[in-house]
């Protein structure tokens, strides 16, 4: 069989002329959802991935069936696309975060939708798809726990992460879920806090095979499992690679993990801080962070040359206008490399959503518009024109070059020439460079 799989983009992300990609390389890897979903779709069909924004699709080609993944902001554009192939003759399969939590909304659109984790339900419908297609069910969903969900599993496909739209370097994974419970956690909600690991000897088994030096380890909050990620990067280390990884903030508290990270290679971490306000983490069922311990989180990656981008969100109930100015200056001071600068948005399936549509505080069903830049509820203590424009201040402020001199020059000594060029600067210019073309990755 013929089958495309396709990774969606917003309209201002999205490639319009071959070659000319929008923005910084610095944030464009492939989706390893995808990626793992071709690694597992046996080779006797012919298989290809379009990423859009790496890529323009090819209506005129025949397909017989079209996978997509898309996260609510891409809903949309995936029922746009089901449309067309539909009508092109293909069977259309949506997977992924939003149709796992709207089901009966995609199944409106698509002929088949894959709720939860993919690779084996995805087995499961070409399996059924190929014997009859008449016999391939609407919903595939999985029932219970499988602890060995990644045992055993074949590796992702690299065959699209050579493209010269990507950033060098590779997508990798081990662990799925975290062992969190933030409100408005999509992961959370997706995995059902539920975490799902590779045997070490397998990641590793697959790692030996990439040859670019960076890794973007994709996985959610590596410290889920502080025992794992002790022997998994232990077990990493003779691969001299570089490591861009993502933790809970409690992680700091563990040095002698840091430092395993370090040795390994640890270069970049992304921490959702979310607030500088004690009382909107509490409201989000965050309080594994302390705000008055931030600047030591700061220092404690900084100890060990490990470059910092906070993930942050504005407009929880605490907010009022001056929470972008009090978080420039907190940042700025305690000198932060890089902040994701996200306007709060409640995702359908989490429980901060319910909470937010029971109150009547949902203002969009227009799911275009659950980007992270857009405001789709109603903030309590200031207006959604003052939290757009905050965010876009804040973004211009913190961005600057004044701002990113007077942080490269004083993180220079912690982070050494590799971690200020290769990843401070980098990173810097890469959020300046996309917030100044308007694009909608990252926020
Ligand atoms: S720590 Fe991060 S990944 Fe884990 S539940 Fe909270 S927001 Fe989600």
């Amino acid at each position: 069989m013929k089958i495309l799989l396709i990774n969606p983009a917003t309209a201002k992300d999205r490639l319009e002329i071959p070659g000319k990609y929008k923005g910084s390389s610095a944030f464009r890897y492939p989706k390893l959802g995808t990626l793992a979903i071709a690694g597992v779709t046996p080779s006797r069909h012919e298989l290809q991935i379009t990423d859009e924004t790496v890529e323009i699709i090819d209506f005129d080609q025949k397909y017989d069936i079209v996978g997509i993944s898309a996260v609510t902001a891409l809903a949309c554009r995936a029922y746009e696309l089901a449309r067309e192939f539909k009508r092109r003759g293909a069977h259309t399969v949506i997977g992924g975060c939003h149709a796992t939590f709207m089901p009966e909304e995609a199944i409106e659109r698509f002929d088949t939708v894959i709720c939860g984790p993919g690779e084996k339900l995805w087995l499961e419908f070409l399996n059924d798809f190929e014997r009859d297609p008449a016999s391939s069910k609407k919903i595939y969903r999985s029932e219970k726990y499988d602890s060995g969900l990644l045992n055993a599993v074949s590796f992702p496909s690299r065959s699209v992460e050579g493209h010269k739209g990507y950033a060098a370097g590779h997508v990798f994974s081990v662990m799925r879920g975290c062992s969190k419970s933030c409100d408005f956690c999509s992961i959370n909600a997706f995995f059902q806090k539920r975490l799902y690991k590779r045997p070490i000897p397998e990641a590793c088994g697959e790692l030996k095979n990439l040859k670019n030096k960076i890794i973007n380890l994709v996985d959610d909050n590596i410290y889920s499992d502080p025992g794992y990620a002790a022997e998994f990067f232990s077990a990493v280390k003779s691969h001299k690679k570089h490591w861009l990884f993502q933790a809970s903030t409690d992680i700091v508290h563990d040095r002698r993990l840091l430092k395993l990270i370090a040795d390994a290679g640890g270069k970049g971490v992304f921490v959702g801080f979310e607030s500088i306000s004690s009382e909107n983490l509490v409201n989000v069922n965050k309080s594994h962070n302390s705000v008055n311990k931030f600047k030591k989180v700061i220092e404690a990656f900084h100890d060990f040359g490990i470059v910092v981008e906070a993930g942050m969100m504005f407009g929880f109930d605490g907010d009022d206008a001056s929470i972008f100015e009090r978080s420039y200056h907190f940042f700025n001071k305690i000198n932060l490399d890089l902040m994701q600068i996200a306007t709060l948005t409640p995702m359908p399936g989490t429980a901060y959503y319910n909470k937010m549509k029971a109150a009547g505080r949902i203002t969009s069903d227009n799911w275009d518009d659950f980007d992270c830049k857009k405001v789709v509820f109603k903030p309590l203590k200031m207006t959604a024109d003052e939290l757009r424009q905050g965010t876009g201040w804040l973004r211009k402020e913190f961005y600057s070059y004044k701002s990113i001199l007077k942080r490269g020059l004083c993180n220079f000594s912690s982070l050494g020439p590799i971690g200020t060029l290769g990843y401070f600067l980098r990173g810097n210019l890469g959020f300046r460079k996309n917030h100044s073309l308007g694009l909608d990755y990252p926020p």
